[in-house]
């Protein structure tokens, strides 16, 4: 097997799944962890930027704002292989679901309110970046290596997809991601 891998992991526009997913591995895990430095990870430890001379990037979702953007931007250009993880990642996913609506409509929706707080219905416009009139997934930002569909991709195919990279085995992603039986 090849030496450790650094691997970084990013949850963007996602829910977090494919990082559960990541976890159910479970006793599984101690067949991969040890081949991993896990050199940057928010969700799982604090981490403030992303480093330089990255092997292997997961990101989790797709991008819905500009600050989704520049971070895909950097992880590109600091990582050997980008690996859209999941189907919000690879495809759009659920999030994706927004694109059939306009923008100025979503935010209406979202921050339209009965309650009687004057300030609970105000679109926010300070301090957050600005949103995309589409959510965009990881190939439509940046150049991608591998793309794991699934929603979330199972335990077994981001463990194959580990041991892939690591030259332990042949990387197997299923060419039909739809069960239609
Ligand atoms: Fe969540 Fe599914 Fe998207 Fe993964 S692919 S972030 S599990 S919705």
């Amino acid at each position: 097997m090849a030496d450790k891998i650094k691997m970084g992991l990013i949850q963007l526009c996602g829910c977090s799944g494919c990082h559960i997913s990541l976890l159910d591995l479970h006793e599984q895990l101690l067949e991969v962890l040890p081949n991993l430095e896990i050199v940057y990870a928010p969700i799982i430890a604090d981490a403030k930027e992303i480093p330089e001379g990255i092997d292997v990037f997961l990101i989790e979702g797709g991008a819905k704002n500009e600050h989704d953007k520049h971070l895909m931007e950097e992880i590109r250009a600091k990582s050997k292989t980008v690996v859209a993880w999941g189907t919000c990642a690879a495809f759009g996913g659920i999030p994706g679901l927004g694109n059939l609506y306009k923008l100025e409509d979503l935010k209406k929706t979202v921050y339209t309110t009965d309650s009687t707080d004057e300030t609970a219905g105000t679109i926010p416009s300070e301090n957050v970046p600005e949103l995309l009139e589409e959510l965009k997934p990881v190939s439509d930002v940046i150049d991608v290596d591998i793309e794991l569909p699934g929603c979330p991709p199972t335990p077994a195919m981001i463990a194959n997809a580990i041991l892939a990279l690591l030259g332990a085995e042949e990387l197997n992603i299923p060419t039909k991601i739809v069960c239609d039986e």
